[in-house]
């Protein structure tokens, strides 16, 4: 008898200990590269899905640096979606070594992507020696409306594939993602539709991939990752002038010295906007609104 309630109290236990374990891991856990790529993620992933990013607010994909207790989260993690940022060149296989059974998505998948203009994002500090000046593609595939369709649909078929038991959940989130983003893109057609050809210059030349879709054209203020020289200045003015640039965007990760100056000189506005903020909707719409007042 004694014997027999021994045994039936280890089975509860271990039925407990199995639930518990169940309810614990009850959400996929997966990990983003940037924050915008955590809101689609936790956008289509909505009610199964639990988001962790690696660049932290204020911190720039191409020199971040993951912190310890990331590497130890990371290992908990069924999925990284990378996104082809810069900092990845030189941690991702690292990532991937310290977890092996977690399976990395690129989420830029499927995207051609362009060389950086004008541009190398190598200068922008950091890893030294590590070098691919010309041929880096522009990785700022985030910040086009057209390519967060391509993007939100890989992330789609990552979810379903990793936890089949949500398919239908993740299917319904994405629809409702896309219908947001096609909503976006459309008023933005709508401000540029007499806009073609307008030139916007940028601090940081994040906004190639958005200028492409808008058929406008970006004029980068940083040269090779770096403040311009004052005779480097003297010619962006020109350049502004000649073009009739009207607005000039910074963004809170680099200095908007230079680009004050430039907006001084041209009559312009520096507008600063945040290419990583996480609410990528909010942020999107801000910059519509942006471009509409600086363009009028
Ligand atoms: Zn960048």
């Amino acid at each position: 008898m004694k014997a027999v309630m021994k045994v039936s109290m280890a089975a509860f236990l271990i039925v407990l200990m199995v639930a518990g374990v169940t309810y614990g891991q009850d959400k996929l856990r997966v990990f983003t590269g940037i924050l915008p790529q955590k809101f689609f993620v936790e956008q289509i992933g909505k009610g199964a899905v639990d988001v962790d990013v690696m660049v932290q607010p204020g911190a720039s994909p191409h020199t971040y640096e993951p912190r310890p207790q990331q590497m130890v989260a990371i290992s908990r993690a069924k999925l990284y979606f990378a996104i082809g940022v810069q900092f990845e060149n030189v941690w991702l296989k690292r990532i991937a070594s310290s977890n092996p059974s977690m399976k990395i998505i690129k989420t830029h998948e499927g995207i051609e992507r362009v060389p950086m203009m004008g541009h190398d994002h190598e200068e922008e500090g950091g890893h030294q020696g590590h070098s691919h000046e010309g041929s880096a593609p522009d990785p700022h595939i985030w910040l086009s409306p057209p390519l967060v369709l391509i993007q939100a649909r890989n992330i789609l078929s990552a979810l379903q594939e990793a936890d089949p038991s949500n398919f239908d959940l993740y299917e319904a989130n994405y629809r409702d993602l896309v219908s947001r983003v096609i909503s976006i893109d459309s008023e933005l057609r709508n401000i540029f539709k007499d806009k073609k050809g307008i030139s916007f210059m940028v601090f940081h030349p994040a906004w190639g991939y958005f200028a492409r879709a808008y058929g406008l054209s970006q004029i980068p203020v940083e040269i090779e990752g770096k403040e311009p020289k004052p005779s480097q200045l003297q010619r962006l003015i020109q350049d502004a002038k000649a073009r009739n640039v009207k607005v000039i965007f910074t963004q809170p990760q680099f200095s908007t010295r230079s680009a004050e100056q430039v907006a001084r000189e041209i009559g312009g506005q520096v507008i600063t906007v945040d290419p990583l903020a996480l609410d990528w909707v909010e942020n999107m719409r801000e910059v519509a609104e942006k471009f509409k007042a600086g363009l009028r």
